[in-house]
C-alpha cells in the first residue's frame, strides 16, 4: 500500500517536472520573452530538471547553449563561433539532423554579426538545405528568415524578399507569432531600404498593431521609430516628428538616456527639414551631453545635423568642422549613406564659401560614392524586384484577399437568412429524388420486359429458339463440370401442314398454343420447353438420363394425343413425334442437336405419334 502511494507521488513529480520542462522549451520556441537574464536562468533550470539519461531532451538543450552564448564584444563573438564549432564536432554523429541544422544556423549568425558575412552565407545555405532534407518547416523558416535579414542588410533586396516572404507564411502557418513579427519587420525594412517607404509603412503599421495588441510596448516603440523613418522618407515630416517625439518620451520615461538622445537626434533631423533650426539646435545640444564618439552610429548623425544647422545659421566654417567630425564617424561605422549626405552638404558649404575647387571635389566624392551605392542597391537583381515584388502586386493580392473575405461574409449572411429556403430546397430535392427513383424502378421493369420479349416466343410464351439454345449450352457446361446427366427431347407436330391447309392458320396457331401448354404442364420447373421452329419444340431436361427422358417423352406424346383437340375444332386430332438423346460429352450443342433431330426423323419414319432415341 505504502509502496503504491510512493510510486504515485513519484509519477506525479515526474509529470510536474515534464510539464515544467515543456513549458520552458516552449518559452524558447515562441521567443516572446526578451529578458536575457531570465532566459539564462531558464537554461540553468532546464539543466537541473532534465535527467542525464534523457538523451533526447538533453539534445534539445545543446542549441540553446549555442544561441545564448555571451556575444557583446568582438572577442565574445569569436568565442561563440568557436563554441558552436565545438558543439558541432561533439555531436556530429547525426547528419542531417535538427541539432546539426540548428548549430549551423547559430554559428552563421555569429559569423554574420562578427563581420564575416561570407562565412555566414555558407552556413545559412548549408543549414537551409539540411532543413529541407529533414523537412523541418520551423528550421526552414528560421534559416530563410535569418538569411533574408542578412541579404537585406547587404542591399540584396530581391534575395532578401525571396527568403523573407516564404519564411513569413511558414511562421504564420506554424503560429509562431513572435517570429512572424520579427520576420515581418525585416520585410518592412527591406522595402524601406529599397526606397519603397510606402510599402514599408503598410507592413510597419500592421506590426505596430500586433505589438500593441500583445502589450509588447518596447517592440511597439521600435516599430514606431521605423514608422517615423518611413514618414520622413515620404516627406511627411510632421507625422515623422510626432512619431519620433513619442519614442523620445517613451525612452525618457524608461530612463534610457542613450536611446532618448538617439530619438532626440532623429527629432533634430526632421526639425531641420521643417525649418525649425533653433529647436533643432536645442535638441542637439541636449543629445551632445550624452552621445560620445564611441557611440559612432548616433554621433555621426548628430554631427551631420549640427553641420546642417550651422550652415542654415550662416556659419559655414563651423559647418565645415562639424561635417569633418561626421565624416570621420561615418567612416568608422562604414555608413556610406551617411557619407554621401556629408559630401553633398560639404559641396553646399564650399559653394557658400565660394571655394569652387573644393565644392567640385566634394561633388565628385559624392558622385563616386553615389555610383557605388547605386551599383549596390540597383543591381540587376534589385531592379527585377520591382517587377516581382512590386507594391501593386502585393496591394492587389491584399485587395483580392479582402474581396474574398467580403464574398465569404456575404455568403454567410445569405445562408443565415435563407435557412427556411434551404429547408424548402431540401424538401424539393427529396421529392425529385423520390420521383426519380420511381421512374428508375419503372425503367428497370421496362428493361426486364424487353429482355423477356427478346427471350420468349410471342405465340406460345415458351422460350424462343435463342433462349432455348443458350440454356442448352449452359446445361451442357454444367453437366460436363458436375458430371451429371442432361437429356433433350425434340418433338414436332405431325402433318401440321394439313391442319393449316384444311382448318386455317388461326386454328394452326391454336394447336401450337395448346401443344405448348400441355407440354409445359407436364415438365418439372427445372425443365425448359422451347419453341425452336414453326411447329418444332425442344425440351431441356437437366439431370435426366436417356431412359428418364424417353419415359417423359412417351408421356408427352400420349398427353398430346389425348388432349382436347375437339375444343379447337370438331374433327381435329393432333399428334406429335419425338426424338430423345442424352448429352454424351459432346463439345458442341450442334452435335447433340443433330443426334436428337436424327431420333425425331426416325420417329417420323416409324409412323409418327411415337418416341425414338439415338
Ligand atoms: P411432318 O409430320 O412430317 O412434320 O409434316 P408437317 O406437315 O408437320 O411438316 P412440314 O414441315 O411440311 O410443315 C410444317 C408446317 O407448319 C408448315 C407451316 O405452314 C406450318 N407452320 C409453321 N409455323 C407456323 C405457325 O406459326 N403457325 C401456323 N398456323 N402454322 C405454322
Ligand atoms: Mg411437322
Ligand atoms: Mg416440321
Amino acid at each position: 500500500m505504502c509502496f503504491a502511494i510512493n510510486t504515485v507521488s513519484a509519477n506525479a513529480n515526474d509529470i510536474n517536472n515534464q510539464q515544467r520542462i515543456d513549458h520552458l522549451f516552449d518559452i524558447f520556441d515562441e521567443g516572446e520573452e526578451g529578458d536575457l537574464e531570465k532566459l539564462a536562468g531558464y537554461i540553468i533550470e532546464l539543466e537541473t530538471l532534465i535527467p542525464q539519461e534523457d538523451l533526447k531532451q538533453q539534445e534539445k538543450l545543446i542549441p540553446l547553449h549555442c544561441w545564448y552564448h555571451p556575444s557583446e564584444t568582438s572577442e565574445e563573438f569569436q568565442q561563440a563561433i568557436k563554441h558552436a564549432e565545438d558543439l558541432m564536432l561533439r555531436h556530429q554523429k547525426s547528419y542531417p539532423s535538427t541539432l546539426h541544422t540548428e548549430l549551423l544556423l547559430c554559428r552563421a549568425s555569429y559569423y554574420q554579426y562578427s563581420g564575416n558575412p561570407k562565412q555566414a552565407k555558407l552556413d545559412y545555405d548549408a543549414a537551409i538545405q539540411e532543413a529541407y532534407q529533414i523537412e523541418n518547416l520551423r528550421l526552414i523558416a528560421d534559416g530563410r528568415s535569418l538569411r533574408g535579414a542578412m541579404l537585406s542588410y547587404e542591399g540584396d533586396y530581391t534575395g532578401a524578399l525571396e527568403d523573407l516572404i516564404p519564411a513569413q507564411s511558414m511562421y504564420e502557418q506554424l503560429k509562431l507569432n513572435y517570429w512572424a513579427r520579427v520576420n515581418l519587420s525585416e520585410i518592412a525594412n527591406s522595402y524601406r531600404r529599397f526606397g519603397d517607404p510606402q510599402m514599408a509603412l503598410s507592413y510597419q503599421e500592421k506590426l505596430e498593431k500586433a505589438y500593441l495588441d500583445n502589450n509588447q510596448l518596447m517592440d511597439a516603440i521600435d516599430i514606431n521609430t521605423q514608422i517615423a523613418y518611413s514618414y520622413e522618407e515620404l516627406g511627411k515630416n510632421e507625422l515623422a516628428l510626432e512619431r519620433f517625439e513619442k519614442s523620445y518620451h517613451y525612452w525618457n520615461k524608461q530612463d534610457k538616456p542613450i536611446l532618448t538622445a538617439g530619438a532626440g537626434i532623429d527629432i533634430a533631423g526632421v526639425q531641420l527639414k521643417l525649418g525649425q533650426v533653433d529647436a533643432a539646435i536645442e535638441t542637439l545640444d541636449n543629445a551632445e551631453k550624452i552621445i560620445t564618439k564611441e557611440i559612432d552610429g548616433l554621433f555621426s548623425f548628430m554631427k551631420l545635423f549640427r553641420a546642417q544647422a550651422a550652415l542654415l545659421k550662416h556659419q559655414p566654417e563651423q559647418a565645415l568642422s562639424f561635417a569633418q567630425e561626421a565624416e570621420t564617424a561615418f567612416d568608422v561605422s562604414n555608413n556610406e549613406r551617411g557619407l554621401s549626405q556629408v559630401y553633398t552638404l560639404r559641396n553646399k558649404i564650399y559653394l557658400v564659401l565660394e571655394d569652387y575647387q573644393s565644392a567640385h571635389e566634394a561633388l565628385s566624392d559624392y558622385l563616386q560614392l553615389h555610383l557605388k551605392l547605386d551599383q549596390k542597391s540597383l543591381s540587376n537583381r534589385n531592379s527585377e524586384m520591382r517587377a516581382r515584388f512590386n507594391t501593386g502586386k502585393i496591394e492587389s493580392e491584399n485587395q483580392t484577399l479582402q474581396a474574398l473575405q467580403r464574398v465569404k461574409e456575404q455568403e454567410l449572411k445569405v445562408l443565415e437568412k435563407n435557412k427556411e429556403l434551404q429547408q424548402v430546397i431540401i424538401f424539393l430535392v427529396a421529392i425529385i429524388l423520390i420521383i426519380m427513383t420511381f421512374y428508375a424502378a419503372k425503367q428497370v421493369k421496362r428493361k426486364q420486359l424487353f429482355k423477356s420479349l427478346a427471350l420468349t416466343d410471342e405465340l406460345t410464351q415458351l422460350a424462343n429458339r435463342r433462349q432455348t439454345y443458350n440454356l442448352a449450352k449452359d446445361y451442357i457446361e454444367q453437366a460436363r463440370k458436375d458430371s451429371t446427366h442432361f437429356s433433350l427431347i425434340s418433338f414436332d407436330a405431325d402433318h401440321f401442314k394439313k391442319v393449316n391447309d384444311s382448318l386455317g392458320h388461326d386454328i394452326g396457331d391454336k394447336v401450337l398454343v395448346l401443344m405448348a401448354e400441355v407440354s409445359r404442364k407436364l415438365m418439372r420447373k427445372s425443365d425448359t420447353v422451347g419453341r425452336v421452329g414453326g411447329e418444332e419444340f425442344l425440351v431441356l431436361l437437366p439431370g435426366a438420363n436417356e431412359q428418364q427422358a424417353k419415359e417423359i417423352a412417351e408421356r408427352l406424346v400420349n398427353k398430346i394425343a389425348d388432349a382436347d383437340w375437339h375444343a379447337i375444332s370438331p374433327e381435329l386430332n393432333q399428334t406429335i413425334s419425338a426424338g430423345v438423346s442424352q448429352f454424351n460429352n459432346e463439345n458442341k450443342l450442334e452435335a447433340l442437336l443433330l443426334r436428337v433431330d436424327n431420333a425425331l426423323y426416325q420417329a417420323k419414319s416409324a409412323g409418327r405419334n411415337c418416341v425414338k432415341t439415338v
